[in-house]
């Protein structure tokens, strides 16, 4: 089967490409596509609309949403005290009767798939593709963290004390796999997981959890806060018995835990700037679709996103690869998720601030080669973006945007290429595209960023075989990284034993 970025190229080739930008684009007509003429489409969208009947998915989070939340301090008080005595019962249990839950877990993650799927479109504009890759990852984190959990009883001459409440404060971005994946990992290691959804994700994060006590977790141990306020964020995490916070977010939400409660254990993957570089001995054909899908999957709004492309030497003159990039960026399928042909849904919010001025101003010396336009009037929907004249040390190269825009730099070695994709203060992902076994051998060995990737994406980190965590200010505290072999170790304190003689 043909890749569809490749279909779009030869399209863009046969000068049949539509510009993003020229599209029509209705919200109020939710299935509005090409359907009628296609039968593949079709039958999809026969099938969405479904599952949109079936599941009533407006229902399904916006109950559990309201129960959830948490007005004053004296009820966060009660729900911690009895997430305390769960944890006491739960650690109680040896790690195959916990990995036993997890399983469950997982099984009930996969039976509601389309559920989770619809949810996520529905309330953080997640397009069906990147959905569904996020309820992959969630049973994935289940599957690995019930494997890893029987490791903590394996090593000899030392006990496992896991956290009693560890706070799980996950992004919008990822509303399914992000928190899944961190309180899966509390629960394994025998700790309470007291989980506060994103405020922009909370009907993500009532189905995730209702699914979870569905499958056999205590409602007790898993408690959902939908604080009320942020003076209960404080309360919460300043609270003596969570002991660990599991956080994915800006850097600057870290440092105000941190200013709140110094001694606070946080295992945090934050924010990133991450480059692609592309060498003149790379497959550019592989190197454009790993380029555009890192770059605009769920619009940008990754942390691992490409927001720079780094070219070196010819392939910075090269026409080919310019018009080949241009041309899969103008036509990516600009919509909302639930219009099923879309490949780059909306951002979560109107832009302000930052990415406002990233989607409409240039620096100096920098043009547009694709130039982002705002599509309707919610202000959600932006066709992507490209800049070229991207220079060394400018804002641009040095700013997280967090949406659909790509710069381009142009290097003259591959010397140049790595000093400058390591010159930010973050350090989260970084990719190359090379097929010369010198040239990979010696990024690997110069490259300053937690997860690297060769000719592939950079986004999109499988669990167990690309654990996922940042180096610099991309992460805080114990380093260790997610789905990954040493993550539930970080979940606990370790006390010393005697060893039998
Ligand atoms: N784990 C995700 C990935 O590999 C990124 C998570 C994030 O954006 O925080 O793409």
């Amino acid at each position: 089967r043909r890749h569809r970025s490749q279909d779009r190229l030869d399209e863009a080739e046969a000068g049949k490409s539509v510009k993003a930008d020229e599209r029509e684009v209705d919200p109020n007509t939710p299935f509005a596509n090409t359907a009628d003429s296609d039968p593949a489409l079709a039958k999809n969208l026969e099938w969405a609309r479904q599952i949109a009947a079936k599941f009533e998915i407006s229902q399904i989070g916006v109950k559990g949403w309201k129960d959830a939340i948490v007005p004053d301090e004296a009820k966060l008080d009660r729900i911690l005290s009895a997430a305390g005595a769960a944890q006491v019962a739960w650690a109680q249990r040896s790690a195959t009767e916990r990995a036993e839950v997890l399983l469950r877990v997982a099984e009930n993650l996969e039976a509601h798939r389309s559920e989770l799927i619809e949810v996520a479109g529905a309330e953080c504009g997640k397009t069906i593709d990147q959905a569904d890759v996020e309820v992959s990852e969630a049973i994935d984190f289940a599957k690995y963290y019930a494997a890893s959990a029987k490791t903590l009883e394996s090593l000899p001459g030392v006990k496992f004390k896991p956290a009693k409440i560890t706070a799980i404060v996950p992004p919008w971005n990822f509303p399914l796999a992000i928190p899944a994946g961190g309180i899966l990992a509390a629960l394994a290691a025998g700790s309470a997981a007291a989980f506060k959804p994103a405020r922009e994700a909370g009907r993500c994060g009532a189905v995730i959890a209702e699914l979870m006590w569905e499958a056999g977790v205590p409602k007790d141990l898993l408690p959902l806060l939908n604080l009320a306020e942020r003076e209960l964020g404080k309360q919460f995490l300043t609270d003596d018995r969570v002991e660990r916070v599991i956080l994915t977010g800006s850097s600057d939400t870290a440092r105000l835990f941190r200013s709140w409660r110094p001694d606070l254990q946080i295992l945090a993957e934050t924010s990133g700037k991450n480059a692609i570089i592309v060498t003149p001995n790379a497959d550019l054909d592989l190197a454009v679709k790993d380029v555009v899908n890192s770059a605009f999957g769920h619009a940008g709004q990754k942390c691992s996103a490409a927001s720079l492309v780094i070219l070196v030497g010819s392939v910075g003159t090269s026409k080919r690869f310019a018009r080949q990039l241009v041309d899969a960026v103008r036509s990516l399928h600009v919509s909302y998720p639930w219009d099923l042909a879309a490949e780059m849904g909306p951002v979560i919010k109107a832009p302000t601030g930052k990415l406002l001025r990233g989607l409409t101003q240039l620096e100096p010396g920098q043009h547009w080669v694709v130039e982002p336009k705002q599509l309707d009037e919610s202000g959600k929907l932006w066709s992507p973006g490209v800049r070229v004249g991207v220079e060394p040390g400018s804002e641009y190269h040095l700013t997280e945007y967090f949406g659909p825009i790509l710069g381009v730099m142009r290097a003259e070695t591959l010397e140049q290429a790595i000093e400058w994709q390591n010159a930010t203060e973050f350090g989260l992902t970084a990719g190359l595209h090379s097929l010369d076994a010198e040239e990979i051998n010696y990024w690997l060995n110069n490259v300053d960023a937690g997860n690297l990737y060769v000719n592939r994406g950079i986004t999109g980190a499988i669990v167990q075989r690309q654990p996922f965590g940042g180096w610099k200010r991309s992460a805080i505290g114990s380093g260790t990284k997610a789905g990954g072999p040493s993550y539930l170790f970080a979940l606990g304190d370790w006390e010393a034993q005697d060893l039998p003689h």
